[in-house]
């Protein structure tokens, strides 16, 4: 449920545009569509860094007074060649199924971040925009030129040169470091053998019929997530889940053990050259957050905020896991998915496999586009027999009014290289009449063949949900007059919100009615079982959030300080202690493959400081029919159609009329234990 590839970019600036520029969007090619091979690919992107740099070139070459029309249209075209280049890069690392291709891919997004550290350092530019007159200009230039100008300083450009030298040459390590993180997790894909097929006891059949024994007898399941999870979940034989659970937490070990920690000292001088005491105040300057202090306190007012619940929820667990082992005392992180599904049987009258019938891959992808079709009043189109570095990827427009207003792929199902987890990339941005904005979501969801439609796990579909609604923001907020304010190019820590809200239509019984028919017999999902379902998926919030607190932790520990105190083990177990109450599993290393302690660094906390945000947002919806009233379109032309042209503090307070606050998240997270319709309180 990442968003990397937008923090990628907003690392090395906020920077820039297409080539395509002048063409109308209804001929703009799709990305695939000359069938690059790795020259080909270069040479787009070199094209892009040459046009980049032509554009910083003119704006060095004005005789006289800097304007928008000679100063900003290159500056914004600079940023349109160099944002388009990193995308397309990043995603090549990411999806391309030749590992070939994967490295030319990891070795030019190196070159592109180079390109937008030199932007982001040039005092020229840097002046030129400093000398702007904005007096004039409407609201979203302005905020846009101020916005530029802050992250310019927080680059160093106003540094001496030896400074400057030396931020580039840090800039460009950590770029390496970076790809070498996100490489070693995609590439370090683990496997556990299975000798007896009475391992495989509790997992759905159609996973049993997906794994079958080798030549030699043994079933192979690796720590992808379709393999993982369900086996996590489901598996009652213990000792196969510790196995798997250690081979999932030590991927990527002990290679990015170095990765990380170098990383973090890179962080660490960077951020100390440019005046700030940490990595993580530094990293918190262009966001809603302000402070690295602040994350310390919202990480303190969350554990608050969780304890009473999380205490009554483990005592739950821990009932069930008497029912087996009646001395225990304990519950390792290993068990909680599979426990907490114990509870969700036992004390919900829910089997979690109970809807997976209703949740067919087709089925729930039609679903979603024509929920938010509705919910966004535009529609969705597939363009038929568009090429792509995989058979298996879609092309499909969004169309508003008969006018095609974006494009998007759908990357669905594994492959192996590929990015193992989810998340939306934007390959394009979106400029008015220029430049349709485009975006892909990656997923690994299972794929269906002959004889299996791909049953979705209910959390699988909550997570297209989610990714869609990022989707839905790059294109809806791609409609802005420059490509540096457009989609989702606002404060990192605001970008989870959207995409978090859509996870709510998941628990809508008339949202679901319409497309989680059951495979076999076309009955729509029974409204008493998403009843059952929602009541059951409630239970577990505390422990959730105490898990994502301890994330956020360790994401603000390593980076709050120098890195020459930090012993990443001890962070690690330390958090899962402090702020779970769970046991570490020893000889597990998370962190290796934790990847948003690349891309996010310190600011994993904008997941569940979005989660605050998003329910605050939820509650503004009609929760008896979440698509009907003014809210929908009220929430879009407010939070997502202004893309990145205003502070996002504005874009919360503008739909709700005051800042968010704790009290809709609150209600969310303790909803398990609200009286059920029948009466009967759970867990009591
Ligand atoms: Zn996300």
């Amino acid at each position: 449920m990442s968003l990397r590839m937008y923090c990628l970019v907003a690392a090395i600036l906020l920077c820039s545009i297409a080539s395509a520029g002048q063409k109308m969007p209804e001929s703009q090619p799709p990305i695939w569509s000359t069938k690059p091979d790795i020259a080909a690919f270069q040479k787009i992107e070199n094209d892009h860094l040459s046009a980049a740099q032509h554009s910083i070139d003119v704006i060095a070459a004005v005789k006289g007074a800097h304007t928008i029309d000679n100063t900003l249209v290159a500056y914004d075209e600079a940023v349109q060649n160099l944002n388009s280049a990193g995308y397309f890069s990043g995603l090549m690392q990411q999806v391309h199924p030749d590992e070939k291709f994967r490295d030319a891919a990891t070795e030019m997004t190196r070159k592109v971040s180079a390109a937008a550290t030199a932007l982001s350092l040039n005092q020229d530019v840097y002046r030129a925009l400093a000398n702007l007159d904005i007096s004039k200009a409407d609201a979203a230039t302005r905020y846009y030129v101020q916005r530029q100008l802050l992250e310019f300083r927080l680059a160093g450009v106003d540094k001496d040169e030896a400074t400057r030298t030396q931020l580039k040459k840090l800039n460009d390590q950590l770029t390496d470091e970076q790809s070498m993180f996100d490489r070693n997790i995609s590439d370090g894909q683990k496997t556990v053998e299975v000798a007896n097929i009475s391992e495989l006891d509790g997992l759905p059949q159609d996973y049993i019929d997906r794994h079958k024994p080798g030549a030699d007898g043994k079933i192979e399941i690796t720590t992808d997530y379709p393999d993982a999870l369900p086996a996590l979940k489901f598996a009652k034989d213990i000792n196969f889940r510790r196995r798997l659970w250690e081979a999932f937490d030590t991927r990527a070990y002990p290679k990015n053990l170095d990765v990380l920690e170098a990383m973090m000292k890179t962080r660490y001088e960077i951020a100390t050259l440019l005046g700030y005491p940490s990595w993580a105040d530094y990293n918190a300057a262009d966001k809603m957050i302000e402070k690295g202090g602040n994350i310390g306190d919202f990480i303190q007012k969350l554990h608050t905020a969780t304890s009473p619940l999380v205490a009554r929820e483990f005592k739950m667990l821990l009932t069930e896991k008497q029912t087996t082992e009646p001395q225990a005392k304990e519950i390792g992180d290993f068990e909680v998915a599979y426990l907490s599904e114990m509870v969700r049987r036992s004390q919900y009258n829910f089997d979690s496999q109970s809807v997976r019938p209703y949740l067919p891959f087709q089925q729930v992808k039609q679903g979603i586009l024509d929920t938010a079709a509705k919910l966004f009043h535009v529609t969705f189109q597939q363009e038929p027999n568009v090429p792509a570095w995989d058979p298996a990827v879609e092309t499909w427009d969004t169309i508003e009014n008969g006018k095609v207003i974006g494009r998007f792929y759908l990357d669905m199902h594994p492959r192996k290289g590929k990015f193992s987890h989810a998340e939306m990339v934007p390959v394009l941005d979106g400029i008015r009449g220029r430049q349709l904005p485009e975006a892909i979501l990656v997923c690994n969801f299972p794929a269906p063949t002959a004889s299996d439609p791909g049953l979705m796990e209910y959390g699988d579909v909550v997570t297209f949900f989610h990714e869609f609604g990022h989707l839905m923001h790059h294109i809806l907020g791609g409609q802005q007059q420059w490509a540096g304010i457009a989609g989702i190019s606002m404060e990192g820590d605001f970008v989870e919100a959207p995409s978090q809200m859509l996870e709510e239509w998941m628990r809508s019984p008339q949202v679901l009615a319409t497309f989680a028919h059951n495979y076999k017999t076309g009955e729509p999902i029974p409204a008493e079982l998403v009843a059952r379902m929602n009541r059951a998926s409630a239970f577990g919030r505390g422990n959730w959030v105490a898990t994502q607190t301890e994330y956020t932790a360790i994401s603000y520990d390593i980076y709050k300080t120098q890195p020459k105190d930090v012993d990443l083990d001890a962070v690690c177990v330390a958090d899962v202690k402090r702020y779970t109450p769970f046991t570490p599993t020893p000889g597990t290393h998370m962190y290796a493959a934790f990847g948003h302690l690349g891309g996010y660094s310190s600011a994993y906390y904008t997941y569940l400081w979005d989660k605050v945000i998003a329910e605050d947002f939820f509650m503004q919806f009609d929760h008896s029919n979440l698509l009907a009233g003014e809210a929908p379109m009220r929430y879009r032309h407010v939070v997502l159609e202004p893309g990145g042209s205003m502070s996002a503090n504005d874009l919360v307070r503008n739909f709700l009329g005051r800042p968010q606050n704790m009290d809709a998240f609150q209600k969310w997270m303790g909803e398990e234990f609200e009286p059920a319709p029948g009466g009967s309180k759970a867990g009591q």
